[in-house]
């Protein structure tokens, strides 16, 4: 191959609605030379969806491609769900695209530490894949959702990155929408932060607990902006029964206190305009 050259070879077509949202970025990266986003090296092999990416990096993502456990989308035994009169969760399922390697962990810290915006786009196509994983596994039960939520920064953190990498997860969500056909979902900002939390990795499960209780809570309209979709699209809520389904985003599940400390508030919003609220976890990344 000549130098300077891109090949493109034909995969299965994952996704095809997440490469298409992106295409000028993708279409303008391969016309000319491009390095590779988390490598550096100039990409020979395009990899179709991933231009940004080298064919070396592409295939290092541990994808995962079989969950195996139902409720938090682990991909290895998961103690944490099985145990008898263990978490009670708020949440009903979460899937998660890929294992939080140490690859992963750099890609992601590239991203919210030093701003390497040009991630956005690929982490959030990537999640199309735990997205599109949800979907298949949830088929049968004809199961819509009526927003997009995302998980909060707190203040302090806003300012210092000035973008909160769950809610770009969640804008692409939203735009793809659930049901091809249905067009894109409501993305909803119904929750806030008061405070950062530690690591939550190394503490035990009372003191997660402990440590997340009144972290969340919901922003003074809320209960008003989800009511206002709700009204919006009543027809398809009626076929739903008195549930309110969000689909809850954030980047990287660990413990899954975030996420069930966020859906507890999200059901209270729903209960308080008279509903059940069901929540559902979108993650980009599982540890
Ligand atoms: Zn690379
Ligand atoms: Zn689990």
């Amino acid at each position: 191959m000549r130098g300077g050259e891109v090949m493109c070879f034909s995969r299965e077509s994952f996704g095809q609605l997440w490469s298409g949202m992106f295409k000028p970025i993708q279409q303008l990266l391969v016309k000319g030379e491009s390095s590779c986003l988390a490598c550096g090296k100039m990409i020979s092999i395009c990899v179709p969806g991933y231009s940004e990416l080298c064919a070396p990096c592409y295939s290092s993502i541990p994808w995962i491609t079989l969950p195996r456990c139902w409720t938090c989308g682990r991909h290895v035994g998961c103690p944490d769900c099985s145990r008898k009169g263990g978490v009670q969760r708020s949440f009903v399922m979460n899937r998660s695209s890929v294992a939080y390697s140490a690859s992963m962990r750099q890609w992601l810290a590239q991203y919210k530490y030093r701003g390497h915006e040009s991630y956005s786009t690929v982490l959030s196509r990537m999640m199309g894949r735990a997205m599109e994983q949800m979907k298949q596994e949830l088929k049968s039960q004809r199961i819509t959702f009526d927003g997009v939520v995302f998980v909060p920064l707190s203040e302090a953190r806003w300012r210092e990155r000035g973008f909160n990498q769950a809610e770009e997860l969640a804008k692409g969500a939203a735009l793809v929408g659930w049901c091809v056909g249905r067009g894109r979902l409501p993305l909803l900002n119904l929750l806030m932060r008061s405070r950062h939390t530690d690591k939550q990795s190394f503490k035990s499960r009372n003191e997660r607990l402990r440590n997340m209780q009144g972290v969340f809570q919901a922003l003074p309209d809320a209960p008003e902006q989800l009511g206002r979709v709700i009204s919006e699209s009543r027809r398809t809520f009626l076929e739903h029964g008195a549930v309110i389904r969000l689909l809850l985003v954030d980047d990287v599940y660990t413990t899954g206190s975030t996420i069930n400390a966020c859906a507890g508030v999200l059901q209270s919003i729903c209960g308080e305009l008279g509903f059940g609220g069901e929540i559902y976890s979108l993650t980009w990344a599982r540890s």
